[in-house]
């Protein structure tokens, strides 16, 4: 097995171990399933830190879709959490660096998932409107497990990254073509770059890089209509 399969491999044995655990399966059981010397000490971590939810309300591994012009906006959160006054969104990551904050916070997983859980995220909450304010995203890295990276949100981005999803998808409806990009390296990356003959086997993930959304786990199917 090449070393980027098993790096993702276990990255994705990390996330469902930290699903079920979630879900109240017995701990016991879940630790003898970190089974390898990067994934006892991802698990580790995991259990040593406090995440301080005994007051929220969470939902692991949850779904979410809007609809944004013709098209629906999708994504799976790792764990939202609802308290009384703040919204955490948690996303686990398995980056073997420290990636900079700056990097994160335009990405666009960290502005889809804030405004797309203001669009549809009221569901959790009686139907309550969720205000930007209460919202927050929080990285938390398995590999620097005391170092999370935390996003707070405003009403003011809220605007700017729907508007700013809004003008992407118009746009790439009035496209009649779709050049492939110059930036090679970007396909390194890419779900999609045996569809444009730019190789087949994944590149060793040495940095930053990775895809926005893990579509080998998540379908149309999955996904339950729910829209705010
Ligand atoms: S492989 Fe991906 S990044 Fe490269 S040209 Fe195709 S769609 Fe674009």
């Amino acid at each position: 097995m090449l070393e980027n399969e098993r790096r993702q491999l276990e990255g994705q044995f990390f996330h469902r171990l930290v699903h079920q655990h979630w879900l109240g399966l017995p701990l016991d059981k879940l630790s003898r399933m970190a089974n390898t010397p990067t994934l006892n000490q991802w698990w580790e971590n995991y259990l040593s830190y406090d995440f301080k939810l005994k007051d929220f309300v969470t939902f692991p591994e949850l779904n979410l879709t809007s609809q944004i012009g013709k098209h629906k906006l999708i994504a799976k959160y790792d764990l939202v959490a609802i308290g009384h006054d703040k919204v955490l969104i948690f996303d686990w990551k398995t980056f073997q660096k420290r990636p900079r904050d700056e990097w994160l916070a335009v990405r666009y997983q960290t502005r889809v998932y804030r405004s797309l859980l203001i669009q549809s995220g009221g569901c959790l909450k009686n139907n309550e409107p969720i205000n930007p304010e209460q919202v927050e995203m929080i990285y938390w890295l398995a590999n620097f497990p005391n170092q999370p990276i935390r996003f707070p949100y405003s009403t003011t981005q809220f605007v700017r990254d729907w508007q700013h999803l809004e003008l992407m998808i118009t746009r790439i409806d009035e496209q009649d073509e779709f050049p492939l990009t110059a930036d090679e390296k970007k396909c390194n990356y890419c779900l999609y770059r045996s569809f444009c003959d730019r190789g087949i086997s994944a590149a060793i993930i040495e940095d930053e890089y990775e895809p926005l959304f893990e579509m080998s786990e998540l379908t149309l199917d999955q996904i339950p209509e729910i829209e705010f």
